[in-house]
């Protein structure tokens, strides 16, 4: 629930004159999809929303659909984000069926798993991790499908993952998804989300297994997000 008409129209603009080699795409909430469709049209930049419901349509008031984030120009949908599942309540089941509601569009879901505090302090990390995603690998077409790692203590905190801790984490992700197929475990990229910002950015990024980041507070500065894009050292 960040910005407004006129601070995404300057962010967008800004970090539309600013050069990039990799692929960004830009999740507005859901009010201002339309704008920044318009706005990023024509150039490289991609639309991504933050939530879609799993119904198809019909009488779900405030919710939308992935057949209108479609209808608008988005390519990628957020399932799972950690606020969904705490605050709204979102489990396993919610976010397997919008992952399911949003690849039958044609949409790629970012689906984001992640442990708690206290979860980390009691080493469960692995095994929170592999509960999130057990159904899904199962599920849904691995090559369709994108990761993002969020440690719940790392969003919106300051705390950011070291980058070995945030790459044992990827590498198990990658494990998961090579019991089950070993090409796709190879192709899918996993991103890591919590508190990536301009100068730990290229740390995070050196990591074999870390492919890409999911940015929340830096990337409303176009000019900290376009830093953050030009610290990767991969096309
Ligand atoms: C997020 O909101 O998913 C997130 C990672 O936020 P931040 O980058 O601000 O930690």
């Amino acid at each position: 629930m960040n910005g407004n008409w006129v601070e995404n129209r300057d962010l967008m603009l800004e970090l539309l004159a600013l050069p990039s080699h990799v692929d960004r795409v830009v999740c507005p909430p859901s009010v201002y999809l339309a704008q920044v469709a318009e706005l990023i049209s024509g150039s490289d930049i991609q639309l991504g929303a933050q939530d879609v419901d799993w119904h198809e349509a019909g009488a779900f008031t405030g919710e939308i659909s992935a057949a209108m984030a479609a209808d608008v120009g988005v390519s990628y949908v957020i399932v799972g984000h950690s606020e969904r599942r705490a605050l709204y309540g979102e489990g396993n089941e919610v976010c397997l069926r919008k992952t399911e509601a949003v690849l039958k569009k044609g949409l790629i879901p970012i689906f984001c798993v992640g442990e708690t505090k206290a979860e980390r302090d009691s080493d469960e990390t692995n095994r929170v991790i592999a509960a999130q995603l057990a159904e899904l690998i199962e599920m849904v077409p691995l090559d369709r499908l994108m990761i993002a790692y969020e440690p719940v203590w790392a969003i919106g905190t300051g705390e950011v993952a070291t980058p070995q801790q945030a790459d044992n984490v990827h590498k198990h992700i990658r494990q998961l998804v090579a019991a089950k197929d070993k090409d796709a475990a190879e192709r899918i990229q996993i991103l890591y989300g919590g508190s990536v910002n301009a100068g730990n950015a290229a740390g995070l990024f050196a990591m074999p297994d870390i492919d890409g980041a999911l940015v929340g507070g830096a990337s409303l500065k176009a000019k900290d997000f376009s830093s953050i894009c030009c610290a990767t050292t991969e096309e």
